[in-house]
């Protein structure tokens, strides 16, 4: 079986987007491969946040997931900075990694625009991830079309370390592309963010998934019912193709472009389909919820079987880039 990295950051609760990009995705991921999720807190930093929720939302994010579908006998699921040697394969390969690539990256581009003052962290976050990645020796990244440029990268710094030090040592990780197109927020224009305030959380109830999905953007073409759309520019047909069965949306699609129905019906069907494939998992949330400590303990049994494989690599690394071993006690 391959080894799957992936990673998610603690923005708190899930929502529809991330489900639909990746999470989804991962479930379905755990029973072919073996798969490595983590909450990637460290990653988190790199950007303003609020220290005294950090955690929470931390823990937040890992019921999300648990409840969403990972199931700790399949997968292991654990948290970036309670594996410590993340940070230290990401120092040895800040000693590698080309400075050109690193500022010419155009996630780097977009976030550091935003900021007064740019913190190194973030010039060096692809660093990180491939230290997430090459850390376990993983083949497989489920990626969205966004992150492909950071995969680049990571494979560039996995040759010039194994150039440097150890042909083959390290594997090149291939991109596993996220079969769905990307979500956009309920108001049609950006993504789906919780910042942004435009989603719809994996564990809202029925009614606020309703209340939510009325106003939302749809072809604006459409402004009286009479009025033919267009499915494909439709944020509302993506998410169809994201919970409707494939009868449920050629009728979609045909009822939209012959204005065969309005839009509020169509939201209609899609607010129950959502509602009837979230039920269980808002199910599970409510009991991991309840039992933080359970998610907690999961965390940990996560990090201590991961940190086995990532001892492993860094004594090795340690070992081919030269440093001097540490005398035992
Ligand atoms: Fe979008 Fe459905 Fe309205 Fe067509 S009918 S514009 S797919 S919401």
């Amino acid at each position: 079986m391959a080894r799957v990295f992936s990673g998610i950051q603690p923005s708190g609760e899930l929502h529809l987007g991330n489900y639909l990009g990746a999470v989804r995705n991962w479930v379905r991921l755990q029973d072919q491969h073996e798969c490595l999720f983590c909450v990637v807190d460290l990653h988190a930093i790199t950007q303003p946040y609020e220290p005294a929720t950090l955690g929470e939302r931390t823990l937040e994010m890992a019921t999300g997931l648990l409840a969403a579908g990972l199931d700790p006998a399949k997968c292991t699921v654990f948290v970036q900075s309670h594996v410590p040697e993340h940070s230290e394969l990401n120092w040895l390969l800040t000693t590698v990694a080309p400075l050109g690539e690193l500022e010419r990256q155009t996630q780097y581009k977009d976030k550091a625009q935003r900021q007064e003052s740019v913190p190194a962290g973030l010039l060096n976050y692809p660093i990180l991830q491939a230290a997430d990645v090459l850390l376990y020796k993983a083949e497989l990244v489920p990626v969205g079309e966004d992150q492909l440029q950071h995969l680049e990268l990571m494979r560039e710094i996995a040759r010039r370390w194994n150039h440097r030090f150890g042909a083959g040592y390290f594997p090149e990780p291939q991109a596993l592309l996220t079969p769905t197109k990307r979500v956009l927020g309920l108001d049609g224009q950006a993504k789906m963010s919780k910042s942004l305030g435009n989603t719809i959380g994996l564990f809202e109830d029925a009614d606020t998934i309703w209340e939510k999905l009325k106003p939302a953007a749809t072809d604006p073409a459409r402004v009286t019912r009479k009025d033919p759309g267009n499915p494909d520019i439709c944020n509302i047909f993506t998410i169809h193709q994201g919970f409707s069965t494939p009868a449920q949306q050629a009728d979609v699609a045909h009822k939209c472009r012959t204005a065969g129905w309005g839009c509020l019906d169509c939201k209609r069907l899609l607010a129950d389909n959502i509602i009837a494939a979230l039920a269980p998992m808002r199910e599970r949330h409510a009991r991991y919820r309840a039992d933080p400590e359970r998610v907690r303990a999961i965390l940990r049994d996560g990090a201590a079987r991961v940190r086995v494989i990532a001892r492993k690599t860094i004594t090795e690394v340690r070992a081919r880039m030269g440093l001097l071993e540490a005398a035992e006690d």
